[in-house]
């Protein structure tokens, strides 16, 4: 069996995932309720592909608003709509509509959630992991730890998760905006101030603001009128504002720990790494996590895996934590930015550098995911497939798909093979996960044995 502890959104793909392996799977959840609290609101178009592989992304999309280019700090604006996917937007959505997505596939599925589960400490020898609840023990044979940014997993492993805090008094507001902006997402910073609106598409906006003038511990209460002014002062009006549901104040770190496994323990999302929330990376990053582990963690469950496979999860996704981790922290610097002259040189060298198609294209790649691949393992691009299917409703199985004309009779029984829309004589095998595991002659698939499992 494997144990989850934490049913946020990095948990319950996990869990879906596992389950539609066969893998007997349990989230124990310290909630006893489900969350309605929408703390991530941006779903990128990677995610949307790790999604549609799942065959939610159409549901998720329907219900969000879709941004195809994001305005930063005045005049710099990133394209995404040419980005090379069935996705080329930000999607915005509240955290909770993914959350409970994944969370009825994994019901679906036959996980199994159990809520009111507190884990307050975990020991490991060889063969098991016995976890420990405030009543009772239980056995696992593989644990992840998907319990956020206090995690006890992380605690219970003696991991460190070094780092430092990076903006506090971060001002949180969902609100109601009788004079909305006309850009979907608005972003700007005035040297002591930085504010951001966003729409979640039902009426509510999101807005984040930053007052260095007026920095407090997380427990002072936001006021309105609070949020009005530095949304005034930073964008030049309040845009109408008028009515809340939700004010919060938060601070916001940047850490990581220095190891995703030790054992037969594992990380994954915020128990793994946290950093600001510019570029709304967390959620993001914290679901490709539990995609890139799922298959690998299934496949060695079943018996399946080659040797080694379980420690490609922290050589692939360590460093991409890491890039996170400074790319959100440049944006949130560059946002904070003090002197006018630094504000205008920003301005305007980011205005020069994104006329400059090949840099839009690697920063629209790095922030919504799509350019982001493994060494030697690139994303595999969505495509047509002969049987009228496209690649990522050919994932939605869980296993590995061979795209090559042919019949490949010794392999069916262990993934799914796929002939291309044109004919070719190169053959494509495509992870679960969505990257590419193997290229080469279709008369040499022979050779990538050490891969195939299923
Ligand atoms: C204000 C705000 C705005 C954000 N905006 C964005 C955004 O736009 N885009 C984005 O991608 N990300 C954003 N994030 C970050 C995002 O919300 C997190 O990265 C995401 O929720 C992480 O998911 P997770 O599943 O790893 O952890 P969590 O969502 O934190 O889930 C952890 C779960 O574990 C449970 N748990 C904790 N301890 C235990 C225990 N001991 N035993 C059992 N269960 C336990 C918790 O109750 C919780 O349900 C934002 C965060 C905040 C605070």
């Amino acid at each position: 069996m494997v144990a989850i502890i934490g049913a946020g959104p990095t948990g319950l793909l996990l869990a879906g995932d596992l389950a539609r392996a066969g893998v007997p799977v349990t989230v124990y959840e310290r909630r006893t309720g489900t969350s309605n609290l929408t703390r991530a609101f941006g779903v990128h178009a990677r995610t949307l592909e790790l999604l549609d592989a799942r065959g939610l992304a159409d549901e998720i999309v329907a219900g969000g608003a879709r941004i195809d280019s994001l305005r930063l700090f005045d005049r710099i604006r990133l394209d995404l709509s040419t980005l090379p996917s069935r996705f080329p937007y930000l999607l915005i959505t509240p955290q909770y509509r993914v959350e409970q997505a994944l969370e009825r596939r994994a019901i679906e599925l036959g996980a199994r959630i159990v809520r009111g589960a507190e884990l307050t400490g975990l020991r490991q020898d060889g063969g098991a992991v016995t976890l420990e609840f405030a009543d009772r023990t239980e056995q696992a044979d593989y644990v992840v730890g998907t319990d956020g940014v206090h995690s006890a997993v992380r605690t219970a492993l003696r991991l460190p998760f070094p780092g430092r805090a990076v903006l506090t008094s971060i001002m949180l507001a969902d609100v109601r905006l009788t004079n909305p902006p006309e850009d979907v997402l608005a972003v700007n910073a005035v040297g002591d101030a930085f504010a951001m609106v966003a729409p979640f598409g039902d009426g509510w906006y999101r807005i984040f603001a930053w007052d260095r003038r007026h920095q407090v511990s997380d427990d002072t209460p936001v006021t309105l009128e609070e949020i009005r002014e530095v949304t005034r002062r930073v964008h030049g009006t309040d845009f109408g504002l008028t009515e809340s549901r939700w004010l919060s104040r938060f601070h916001s770190d940047e850490r990581q720990a220095p190891r995703y496994r030790i054992g037969r323990v594992f990380l994954a999302g915020d128990a793994a790494h946290v950093h600001s929330p510019a570029g709304g990376q967390g959620m993001n990053t914290g679901l490709q996590d539990a995609a890139n582990l799922s298959w690998k963690l299934a496949a060695t469950v079943r018996g399946k895996a080659p040797a080694g496979l379980l420690d490609t999860y922290q050589k692939e996704r360590h460093p991409v934590g890491t890039l996170v981790l400074r790319s959100s922290g440049a944006l949130i610097r560059m946002a904070m930015l003090r002197s006018r002259p630094a504000r205008l040189t920003r301005n305007a060298v980011g205005a020069a550098l994104l006329a400059v198609p090949a840099v839009t294209r690697r920063a629209a790649g790095v922030i919504s995911g799509i350019g982001i691949g493994y060494p030697g393992v690139p994303r595999a691009a969505d495509q047509p497939l002969r049987s009228g299917q496209r690649l990522y409703e050919a994932l939605r199985e869980g296993k590995h798909v061979l795209i090559a004309a042919g019949d490949f009779p010794g392999y069916r029984d262990r993934l799914r093979v796929a002939a291309p829309v044109t004919d070719t004589d190169q053959a494509v095998l495509v992870r679960p996960d969505g990257y590419v595991a193997w290229r080469g002659p279709a008369a040499s698939v022979s050779t990538m044995t050490a891969w195939t499992v299923a």
